[in-house]
């Protein structure tokens, strides 16, 4: 029977040591006012307070954090997939599970103070009070301020999990990280990838296996792929970069080509969900009133609506940055492919699909010439990680491309 577990993708040993936490945690629920003596029953297997989820996007980080908090929700024992407790952790709607997921470009202090104290409450359901924290590598400094003392003295009951690329000091601060056990996630094979494409969303086994080979084992990317012809049209303005750079004239209509095209996408995905506040706010706040005092309540309805704006301009903002990164990796893939074939070296291409071309490229380039056009690409992402204009990183890049 498939538990939380189940799509957890090539982490056999993550979920090993998330399975005997949540062991861990039910002798601790179940010896009440001496969690010492259970924990220290199994060092090993210890229940925490503060954990973080680390790896590569797509490894599945927010995933772990989910199932994990279902495991410790679970009513029925350590994650089992189908009590109340593991069904609404897993929907978003367990009384005691909080999600913060970061829609601009950083976590703020407000947002994580209010967090804080929720958490600290006693949990309605009697087990955990779990927050989890997408990205928290976003966290202003200040955001991470509040976190620190609350996972420094942590209520009895509550338990935070942090999803982070690693733990880098860039990524989390020193003193975050020493207060918490760290559940590593690696980059899952393709064939692992394919297998739970096919198995949980019925995507035949050829699409399977192209898209989880050509997202590089990202498990979101890769279904995506496959169902959606519009991301199939993206990557194929993607990869059709390479062999289009013909002069400087070319490399600029190739970055701006690239940049509208992440626009675009960045718009479609967050256009609907706009709307939706915006109207949502003005009928909370009552617009298109006419009675007495609807004047004075059109001014701090301003006020609100702009609050709103601004949040949804700095959520566009992260979409477009994110939907021109999915671009770059795409692209980067392309030239490690090349590398890879000017080197011989026997690993399968990323894009089987335009191993011809980069084949080519291969030929013409050599080993050098390919592995500086990756490193163009690596340092564009980079440039625009550092708050470089993507436009002006994506112009060098497509100059560097085209020169070699
Ligand atoms: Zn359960």
């Amino acid at each position: 029977m498939p538990d939380v577990f189940a799509d957890l993708v090539g982490q056999d040993e993550a979920v090993e040591t998330l399975r005997r936490a949540a062991a861990a945690a039910v002798a601790v629920l179940r010896a009440t006012g001496e969690p010492e003596v259970a924990t220290g029953a199994d060092p090993g297997g210890g229940m925490t307070h503060a954990w973080i989820f680390t790896g590569p996007p797509g490894s599945g980080r927010s995933v772990a954090a989910r199932a994990f908090a279902a495991a410790l929700q679970c009513v029925s024992g350590t994650g089992c997939g189908e009590c109340p407790g593991c069904h609404t952790t897993l929907a978003g709607t367990h009384a005691d599970v909080r999600l913060v997921v970061p829609e601009g470009l950083s976590i703020g202090v407000n947002e994580m103070r209010a967090l804080v104290l929720r958490a600290a409450s006693t949990p309605s359901g009697g087990r955990w009070q779990v927050v989890i924290i997408e990205d928290a590598d976003r966290l202003t400094e200040a955001a991470g301020n509040a976190l620190l003392k609350a996972v420094e003295e942590p209520p009895p009951r509550t338990v935070f999990l942090l999803c982070a690329p690693s733990t880098h000091p860039d990524d989390i601060s020193v003193t975050i990280r020493s207060r918490c056990r760290v559940v590593p996630l690696r980059q899952p094979a393709a064939e692992a990838v394919a297998e739970v494409l096919v198995r949980r969303d019925g995507i035949a086994p050829d699409v399977a296996r192209w898209t989880a080979a050509a997202t590089q084992g990202h498990v979101g990317r890769a279904r995506r792929l496959a169902r959606d012809p519009q991301a199939r049209a993206r990557r194929e303005a993607v990869l059709a970069v390479p062999r289009r750079l013909t002069g400087v004239g070319a490399a600029f209509d190739a970055a701006s080509a690239l940049i509208e095209a992440a626009e675009a996408e960045a718009e479609a995905s967050v256009a609907e969900i706009d709307a939706a506040e915006r109207s949502a706010l003005e009928t909370a706040l009552g617009a298109g009133g006419t009675g007495r005092g609807a004047a004075s309540a059109a001014r701090g309805t301003a006020g609100q609506l702009k609050d709103l704006e601004r949040r949804q301009k700095s959520r566009a903002t992260r979409a477009q940055r994110d939907a021109l990164d999915r671009a770059l990796v795409d692209l980067a893939a392309f030239y490690r492919d090349a590398l890879t074939m000017a080197l011989g070296a026997p690993v399968s291409p990323v894009h089987s699909d335009t191993a011809e071309l980069a084949r080519a490229g291969a030929r013409s380039w050599q080993a050098e010439g390919s592995l500086r056009r990756l490193e163009a690409v690596l340092t564009c992402r980079a440039a625009i990680e550092a708050n470089v204009k993507p436009r002006i990183a994506v112009e060098a890049m497509m100059l560097a491309l085209w020169k070699g």
